[in-house]
């Protein structure tokens, strides 16, 4: 384990001083050692960076041309991070899943979306294809997928190697070196990218905004957050907006409020206070941007689309909390500048719930993703009542 490391981390630095992109091998079957050594449930169902990665040049190969695979950086141990795209059309839908390891439905749900709308000739996928610039980031933090945990793999050490300001800093707050009955972050430290991200997207590391708190921004620490915010960028750059982003995540268990039914998926478009509130007031320089009524349209054209699947566990579909102040999400930081925002939440964290539920869980994520790009591709979400957004019902917790 130790020399492992040790060989990554060197790769790492490799990367760094060279400043170009090069992948190192890695091939060490971390995620069987820890299933093990923690007895983990299984989840060979699910999607490991080598299958992701022949999965998409796969679906490249037979797209053809219309399914475009880029790496768009490297995870601190330097494993690839995907973009696929899809699509012609000026409005832009970005999409992406397992920026916690433990969360892993949306992968697969990405992956058949990505082959389906780049191979078929329906109608439906067709307009799709036409109208959207859909670009899919399956896996985005694979370090922590390869573990099986939410954090990546990295040190704060290694943090201030990249960022010498910090040197004598108190880590921070986010960074994880706990050890529990799943995982153990004592031997391998790492971050919870999903709050190393800023809505100034070219905020660099300052002492002073250490350790912080979760209702404060992060600070783009991690390759991981940095590549997503690179892409992110570049999108704003080449089409003047990113009118959509998904964030597809894994929750505990839970019933809908008010009844005994399960939990299949949970939603949200909220994740700061609304900038005229008082406790909003400190987003002010961002409310020209921040349109939280189309992140609650787009959750309600994904609502709609599995409440049409009829009576079924499609339809115990509920409402994320909305009391968040979570500026340091990617969602939170990228809603600030002007993207529809919206949060999937699916029932069971692997390193518990496993694989169960594996084929209704995909099929919900894609029904309500698709349920997304329709209303998108045809403009009819604009025409979509917000306030149905509050009927949708809430998650008993
Ligand atoms: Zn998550």
């Amino acid at each position: 384990m130790k020399r492992r490391r040790a060989l990554a981390v060197t790769c790492s630095s490799l990367l760094l001083g060279a400043g170009i992109l090069a992948a190192p091998v890695l091939d060490t079957p971390v995620q069987a050692e820890k299933a093990q050594e923690y007895k983990m449930p299984a989840i060979s169902g699910f999607i490991s960076h080598d299958e992701l990665t022949r999965e998409l040049d796969l679906i490249k190969q037979t797209s053809n041309g219309r399914v475009e695979v880029d790496v768009a950086g490297y995870s601190n141990q330097g494993r690839e991070i995907f973009t696929a795209t899809v699509g012609t059309g000026d409005k832009v839908v970005l999409i992406e899943s397992e920026i916690h390891g433990n969360e892993k439905v949306g992968t697969k749900a990405l992956l058949k979306m990505i082959k389906q709308i780049g191979s078929n000739n329906s109608p439906d996928m067709q307009a799709l294809r036409e109208e959207l610039t859909i670009v899919a980031m399956p896996m985005v933090n694979p370090d922590a997928t390869e573990r099986n945990r939410r954090g990546n793999d990295m040190t704060w050490e290694e943090v201030v190697e990249d960022f010498p300001q910090l040197e004598g800093t108190e880590p921070s707050w986010n960074y994880y070196t706990y050890e529990n009955q799943y995982w153990n972050y004592g031997v391998n430290p790492g971050f919870d990218v999903n709050r190393d991200f800023n809505p100034d997207l070219d905020y660099t590391p300052q002492a002073d905004d250490f350790p912080n708190d979760s209702s404060l921004p992060g600070w783009f620490i991690t390759p991981e957050a940095q590549t997503i915010r690179d892409v992110y960028k570049g999108l704003q750059e080449e089409y003047g907006n990113v009118d959509v982003f998904v964030d597809l995540h894994h929750q505990g268990e839970y019933v809908v409020e008010g009844t005994d039914d399960p939990v299949t998926l949970s939603l949200s478009g909220v994740f700061i206070p609304e900038s005229e509130t008082e406790a909003g007031g400190k987003y002010e320089e961002y409310a020209d941007e921040y349109n939280v009524d189309f992140s609650k349209q787009l959750n309600i054209a994904a609502y709609d689309a599995l409440q049409q699947m009829g009576n079924s566990p499609f339809g115990n579909i509920t409402l994320y909390p909305q009391d968040l102040d979570l500026p340091g999400t990617a969602l939170g930081s990228f809603a600030m500048n002007g993207s529809g925002a919206v949060l999937f939440e699916v029932t069971g964290q692997t390193q518990s719930f496993g694989q169960k539920k594996l084929g209704q869980l995909t099929k919900a994520v894609e029904t309500g993703l698709y349920g997304i790009l329709d209303s998108v591709a045809t403009g009819k979400v604009h025409e979509l009542d917000v306030d149905e957004y509050d009927d949708i019902p809430l998650t008993e917790r």
